[in-house]
């Protein structure tokens, strides 16, 4: 039994672990993002990704099936799409060695393929957050999941996710439940509800209140997934980038206000950035 050690996931806690480019950085020095994407679901990768690039990672790689790569192509214009006709081909995407962080699961998918790329994203053995399908994929067989993560891992279910993650953890008092996953898994995890939960394998918490319950609307999770991935990037930390990425999407969530969609959320992060700066 681990004593957690509580906080407010507050500006101040991190204010000066803000990721900012410096005067010799270029894009791929800022952080460099490879991203899984698949073919239904494409509007939650795309979210993602252009979360990841407002959050500041310098350049994101978006790995597609190859049926899929023209539509991300023309709806992205500044993230790097590449087509994939199986696991290797998506495995060889992902090993350029520029590549700082990785994010799988939004829009990626159900099919068996989804598992072998979890898999080999994890064996890329780099700072990756893990959220939807990537977690959906392993129901009933989770334990394969937990036993290929590494540290730098996050993983963002929602409640429903977790359960199926999780399904030996009862109870409904979320900061033990995200504490006792993220122990049990060593990997950070941000358990996302009303409020948020952001639990390291220390016993480090941290809590974010205050989202608006506008955020209850498809995509914004989607969102979340890639806002933390971009800080990711850049920071290699993955409780950091929980928290800096999980307070932005509150703040965005405020500023965008009653009637808002997924889509309005990555466009506020500038105005974010420059009142916290
Ligand atoms: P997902 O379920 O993956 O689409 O993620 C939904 C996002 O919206 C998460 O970041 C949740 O924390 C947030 N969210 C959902 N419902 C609420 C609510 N009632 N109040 C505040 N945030 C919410
Ligand atoms: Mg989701």
């Amino acid at each position: 039994q681990i004593a957690p050690t509580l906080w407010e996931n507050d500006l101040e806690l991190w204010r000066d672990r803000l990721p900012r480019p410096g005067w010799r950085d270029n894009k791929f020095s800022r952080g460099m993002l490879a991203m899984a994407a698949g073919v239904e679901m494409t509007g939650a990768a795309r979210l993602a990704a252009r979360a990841a690039q407002r959050a500041g990672a310098g350049y994101v790689l978006l790995a597609s099936p190859e049926k899929a790569s023209t539509l991300y192509r023309v709806s992205l214009e500044s993230v790097v799409v590449k087509g994939y006709r199986d696991t290797l081909g998506y495995s060889e995407i992902i090993s350029d060695e520029r590549v700082n962080a990785c994010l799988i699961g939004p829009g990626l998918g159900t099919d068996f393929g989804g598992m072998e790329k979890v898999l080999a994203t994890l064996r890329r053995e780099v700072p990756t957050v893990l959220d939807a399908d990537a977690l959906s994929l392993f129901e009933g067989n989770s334990e394969l999941l937990f036993e290929n993560l590494h540290g730098g891992c996050v993983l963002t279910p929602h409640a429903g996710e977790f359960k199926r993650l999780f399904p030996e953890f009862g109870g409904e008092d979320y900061l033990a439940l995200a504490l006792a996953a993220a122990k049990k898994t060593g990997a950070v995890i941000l358990l996302k509800g009303a409020n948020t939960f952001i639990a390291s394998p220390e016993g480090e918490i941290i809590v974010n209140t205050g989202a608006s319950a506008d955020l209850a609307t498809a995509g914004t999770g989607d969102v979340l997934a890639g806002l933390i991935a971009g800080i990711l990037a850049q920071t290699g930390e993955p409780l950091l980038s929980a928290s800096i990425g999980a307070w932005m999407h509150s703040r965005a969530g405020k500023l965008a206000g009653p009637g808002l969609i997924a889509e309005d959320l990555s466009p506020l992060i500038p105005k974010i950035l420059n009142e916290i700066n």
